[in-house]
């Protein structure tokens, strides 16, 4: 696979697992592409809440620093959509580019799926939020709720308590709590509202509250739920990789999917990764990947010196 668009490693996604992958294999003298259509998870966001040291930072800013750093090391980036991955690990991006890759890394991230709800995307990032670790804080004491979308909405409820004791429980999608759970979610002082939510209301700045399909509002300034998250599998599907019961890529511990050359991290392998967590486990993925280059050319300066059979 020789050519000027031959590369060790192409890694499909720019946000922070696929530029943390790049970051290592760029410092270890690869030649890397990044492909990156562009759209992080977490647009929508104002700031990236848990990563030490860049705590609050916003989004953008955080991948323009990291771009920044990446490209220090002479790994490409290039702005574009990969449409599909060629069994020979051939990657084809949008507009026709041919990259040939040596070893291929899914970092494309995955796709919320938001309540069908008026307002959802307005407020998604805003005062609609995944995740109370990230946004929590910054809500403390507030009105807050939890969108019932299933059993796990309880627990989310209980999490959400920890920030405020105005914490409501919306029912919506889920079935009503046995009575062991309502006693519980009593107990730590969780309303539990009976019935579908059907609207986000919000002032000019933020959420205000929610309308329920009876007509009634109900104040709130943030709303937490679990996303149906989905991995964008317009990319994903096309090695033909082995897909986990959660709908991202299956890996083994080090990244690697049922696909030979190709391996997947960040939100692709994982849903429940945060920005910090995706960053980790690619560089591990990255080190990884670089091993499996160092047995490679290993085993093809082997055959090269095989020392042939005496006549
Ligand atoms: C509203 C919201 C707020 C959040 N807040 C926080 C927070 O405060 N703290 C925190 O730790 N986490 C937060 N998260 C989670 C965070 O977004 C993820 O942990 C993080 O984005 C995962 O990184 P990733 O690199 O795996 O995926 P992403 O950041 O989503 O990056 C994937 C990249 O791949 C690109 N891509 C996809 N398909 C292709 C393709 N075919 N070709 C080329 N490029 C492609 C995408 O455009 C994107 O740029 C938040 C999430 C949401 C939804």
């Amino acid at each position: 696979m020789n050519g000027a668009d031959t590369y060790d490693v192409v890694i499909i996604g720019g946000g922070a697992a696929g530029l943390s992958a790049a970051l290592l294999l760029g410092r270890s003298r690869r030649r890397v592409a990044v492909v990156d259509a562009g759209k992080p998870r977490n647009l929508r966001a104002e700031h990236i809440h848990g990563y030490l040291t860049r705590d609050g930072i916003p989004p953008a800013k955080f991948l323009e620093l990291a771009r920044e750093e990446v490209r220090s090391y002479g790994v490409e980036l290039i702005d574009a959509t990969a449409e599909e991955v060629y069994p020979d690990r051939r990657v084809c991006l949008d507009g026709g580019r041919i990259l040939a890759a040596r070893q291929i890394i899914l970092a494309s991230g995955l796709r919320d799926v938001l309540p069908d709800l008026e307002g959802a995307h307005a407020q998604w990032g805003r005062g609609l939020f995944q995740c109370p670790y990230c946004h929590g804080w910054e809500y403390q004491g507030r009105a807050l709720a939890v969108l019932g979308t299933g059993a796990s909405s309880v627990q989310q409820a209980q999490l959400v308590r920890q920030f405020s004791s105005d914490v409501t429980l919306f029912i919506h999608e889920m079935a009503d709590p046995d009575p062991q759970t309502a006693a519980d979610l009593a107990s730590c002082g969780v309303k539990v509202v009976r019935g579908r939510v059907r609207a986000l209301v919000a002032g000019p700045e933020s959420l205000t509250g929610v309308r329920l399909e009876n007509g009634e509002l109900a104040a709130c300034e943030a709303l937490f739920y679990e996303p149906g998250a989905t991995v964008d599998t317009s990319i994903v599907k096309t090695p033909n990789c082995r897909m986990s019961e959660n709908g991202c890529v299956s890996t083994d511990g080090i990244g690697r999917t049922s696909v030979e050359g190709v391996w997947a991290t960040g939100n692709a392998a994982d849903p429940a990764a945060q920005v910090i967590v995706a960053a980790g486990d690619s560089y591990r993925v990255a080190v990884a990947v670089n091993a499996k280059l160092i047995e490679d050319d290993l085993a093809k300066a082997r055959n090269t010196t095989a020392v042939s059979p005496t006549k």
